[in-house]
């Protein structure tokens, strides 16, 4: 059996991926190793077989292992990946963080869509697989059929994006700001002859009074608020006006497909404006997608849900939507429903849609355990 090292484990990405690896039975098929960057020898899960947890950091431990699958972070990468691979390790490297995504010898995993780009790179040798970006991943199990069919010439994506795309931190934030306002306005809440707007008013105070503290993770309020950038300014990379979630989106998602310079094809040009708001869980995404050529709706829908067994197409009605196709519905679930599907009237080869999805399932952790079955299996 192959040795397989599990780093980050515990984190928000590393619990999803561990309860679905036991809801597929993927520990049966490998000989699990755990390590840690805060708790070295300390009590591992049930599935180490009573081993006490490993140094994340030592590169001689890590270095026995045949796989190594992390969902640390990009710093853990950016520290331990160089010297293990200058070690002389020649294993596989399976990652969520986002820092060796855009490398040559990387690739960026999404079975269900780049099967054939997986594939090829095995056999080239490559050994790296890297977890796309969580938006980019689950609007393109969404659309998949669409790009299968060479249909969308350009897209826009305006991202409705959950706090816990921060981490665990910054779901506690978001909560603790909705207590904290509630509380501002609790006793007028409670008299329901109260003014409206001396609750708007008070709520507004609250919001602009809260300390540093109070919004460590976000940098401004986001309970009752929502904020459009996210992660860094693009500008010093030459890409002013842009944040890199921005960037990843039309970047990552020709990487994935296998298009653009890379690959010696045009890219899909895709613009997106991606903005936080007070959701737990679950990445939104508005899409304006222009087609190649006029597509009747029926064949559009069709395709799109015959792509995978994930796809979920919604009927674009009122019940229907605020049903099915919102991060209160969709948290939890492994299926991408694509709704308020129609032709705009810009013309018939512009089509309107709107997808939610679970970030930390297919956004994060299912195209990781899915990686590590395919070179297990092959
Ligand atoms: P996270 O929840 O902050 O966990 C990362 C690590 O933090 C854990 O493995 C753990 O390492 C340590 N940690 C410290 N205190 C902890 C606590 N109280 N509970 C649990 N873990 C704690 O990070 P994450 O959101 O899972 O992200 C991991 C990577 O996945 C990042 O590169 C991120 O960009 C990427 N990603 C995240 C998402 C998302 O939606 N969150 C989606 C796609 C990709 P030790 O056990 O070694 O201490």
């Amino acid at each position: 059996m192959l040795k397989v090292g599990l780093v980050g484990w515990r984190g928000m990405v590393g619990s999803v991926l561990m309860q679905r690896m036991r809801e597929e039975g993927d520990f049966a098929h490998f000989e699990p190793f755990f390590f840690t960057t805060s708790n070295v020898g300390g009590v591992a899960p049930q599935e180490a077989g009573g081993a006490p947890l490993n140094d994340a950091k030592d590169i001689g431990a890590l270095s026995a292992m045949d796989v190594v699958i992390t969902c640390q972070g990009g710093d853990y990468t950016a520290d331990v990946y160089e010297k293990l691979r200058h070690s002389g390790w020649g294993g596989y490297w399976i990652d969520a963080a986002k820092t060796l995504r855009m490398q040559d010898d990387a690739v960026i995993v999404l079975d269900p869509v780049n099967m054939a780009v997986v594939k090829r790179a095995i056999d080239n040798g490559i050994k790296n697989y890297i977890g796309g970006n969580c938006t980019v991943s689950c609007m393109l199990i969404g659309l998949s059929g669409l790009f299968q069919r060479d249909l969308v010439e350009w897209m826009t994506c305006m991202t409705y994006q959950a706090a816990s795309g921060g981490g665990a931190t910054h779901m506690r934030e978001l909560l603790t700001q909705f207590g904290t306002l509630n509380a501002e306005v609790k006793a007028l809440l409670d008299d329901s002859h109260s003014a409206i707007l001396e609750i708007d008013r008070k709520v507004l105070a609250k919001q602009h009074s809260l300390t540093a503290e109070e919004t460590q993770q976000f940098g401004v309020p986001l309970a009752g608020n929502l904020i459009p950038w996210i992660d860094k300014d693009m500008a010093p990379m030459g890409t002013p006006g842009m944040s890199l979630e921005e960037w990843k989106g039309m970047a990552e998602t020709n990487k994935i497909l296998g298009r653009g310079p890379g690959f010696g094809t045009e890219a899909i040009p895709i613009d997106s404006l991606c903005v936080r708001v007070g959701a737990m869980r679950c990445h939104s995404q508005a899409l304006t997608i222009k087609l190649k050529r006029d597509v009747p709706l029926a064949e559009i829908e069709g395709m799109i849900a015959d792509a995978n067994p994930w796809v979920k197409v919604v009927e674009n009605t009122r019940e229907a939507s605020m049903r099915e196709l919102t991060p209160a519905a969709v948290t939890g679930k492994m299926h991408i429903p694509v709704g308020r599907m129609r032709k705009l009237a810009m013309g018939s080869t512009y089509l309107s849609a709107f997808t939610v999805g679970d970030q930390l399932l297919w956004g994060a952790a299912e195209p990781l355990r899915r990686m590590l079955r395919i070179i297990l299996e092959k």
